[in-house]
Order: structure tokens, then sequence, then C-alpha cells
């Protein structure tokens, strides 16, 4: 709900800016999903026996640092520092409805995405929202909080420190028809199948499940995207494993502390 919320909220502070879309990315933003070093992978230097060793190293970059591709945010897990800020952002060159930032690294994968979801399905997406600053969020929160109260905001958006978006790693998607945008049916547009089954080939992840609610805390959010790489996102699909709280041994992070 945080994201729909934001939006609704969003209005209150006069910071939508309409419908207004950019639907030809800049020339000097061509996509590039493999422009940072993915992380390092163990070479395979014994032979191969019976039981396959697993590859995939867990613990090549921090969960707990704010900069790390990896790095888990829920409402057990605040930013730390709370206020943290990317020093990457850029703008990233798609459709929009409210001026999308990502990491550089983040906002090439989802150029790519977006690219590629025009010219396999010809489907054209939309961004809705991606980076939130600290302040931002501070605002929106305190705005929800002074008029319904912290259990009503709570329910409705993360705190700030505890947003995804605050990363530069977390995008909400939509069709740029603008249907079903932030609303669960969303996943059932052909938009929304599309990114289900390909977002992990440019290192997307569908970060809060249907059946997931329990252990990220957040209700189905077939719209929020997180970029965590194609080396995990393909390691936790192929597992099976689809939050990161899972994949990584974290408690379920159903509500703040
Ligand atoms: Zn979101």
């Amino acid at each position: 709900m945080v994201c729909v919320a934001l939006a609704a909220a969003s209005v209150v502070l006069g910071v939508v800016t309409g419908t207004s879309r950019e639907t030809d990315a800049a020339p000097t933003a061509q996509p590039s999903a493999t422009a940072s070093a993915p992380p390092t992978r163990p070479v395979p230097t014994a032979a191969p026996t019976a039981v396959p060793v697993a590859s995939f190293d867990r613990a090549a970059l921090s969960i707990d640092d704010p900069a790390s591709l990896w790095v888990v945010v829920n409402k057990q897990r605040s930013l730390r520092p709370a206020d943290y800020s990317p020093s990457d952002l850029v703008t990233v060159p798609v459709a929009h409805t409210w001026q999308p930032q990502l990491r550089q690294e983040a906002s090439a994968a989802a150029a790519a995405m977006f690219a590629a979801a025009r010219e396999e399905a010809g489907l054209s997406l939309a961004s809705n929202s991606a980076y939130r600053g600290f302040a931002a969020q501070a605002r929106v929160y305190s705005a929800l909080v002074n008029a319904e109260g912290v259990a009503s905001a709570d329910q409705s958006i993360a705190r700030p420190g505890n947003s995804e978006h605050q990363t530069g790693l977390a995008i909400d998607v939509g069709a740029e028809s603008g249907r079903c945008s932030l609303n669960p049916c969303f996943a059932d547009t052909p938009e929304g199948l599309w990114l289900t089954q390909n977002s992990v080939r440019f290192g997307f992840l569908l970060r809060y499940p249907a059946d997931k609610v329990a252990v990220t805390g957040y209700e189905f959010e077939p719209w929020h995207f997180r970029y965590i790489g194609t080396d995990l996102a393909v390691e936790m699909r192929s597992g099976g494993v689809s939050t990161l709280e899972e994949f990584f041994g974290l408690p379920p992070a159903p509500g703040y502390p």
C-alpha cells in the first residue's frame, strides 16, 4: 500500500507533475544493463562431483550497506544512516507520471527493460515513482500521521529511512495507458504479466509477492520492482526463493519494532 498512499499523499504536497511523459528516450541514455561489474563469483576449480556445489556467493555484497545493490531494507531494517542518499542518481529516460530517478546502474537496467517490453511484446511501460528521498518521505509520512494517526499511516506508507525507494534501486512500473496503475489488478494486465516473467532478466525483483505479505510486511504490489542485479535475481528465481528476507535468512518483517 505504500505506493498508493504515496501517490495520494504526493498530491497533497503538490509534487505530482500531472501526466507528462517522455516517450522518447534521450539518445545519450542508451540502455546498458551491463555497465557496472557484477558481483564476482568464485571460479569452480574442483572436478564435478555427484553433489553440485553452489557457486553463488551470497556474501559477495553487503546487505547492510545502504549503497550495496543487495541492501535489505524493510520495517525491521532501517537504512543506516536513516537519511542515506545515493550519490549516483540519474534521471531514468523512460515514460513516466512523475520524473523518475534511480541509481545509474538501476536506471540503465530499467531503460533496457522498458525497451525490451516494447520491442519484444509491443508493450508501453511507464514509471510511476522511483527514488524518494528521506526528507520527502518524512513530509508525506508526517502529513499522513497528522491526518490519520500512526497506525493508519504505517499501513499506507513506509517510514522515512525504511523505504526501499530511498535506496534509488526501486521503481513502481505501470502501463503507459495508466490501466491498473499502483493497483493489484496490474498483475493481470499484459504489462504486469510481462514484467512478472521478464524482470529477472534485467536484475529486477518483484519485491512484494502476493503470498509473502507476512514476510515482507507489505501487501501484494505487482508494480514495485527492486533492482538487485542479474546475478542475484537469477539465483533467487532458479532457487524458487521470492523474497530477500528468505534468501538471506533474515527474520520476517511484518511490522515495525
Ligand atoms: Zn514502490
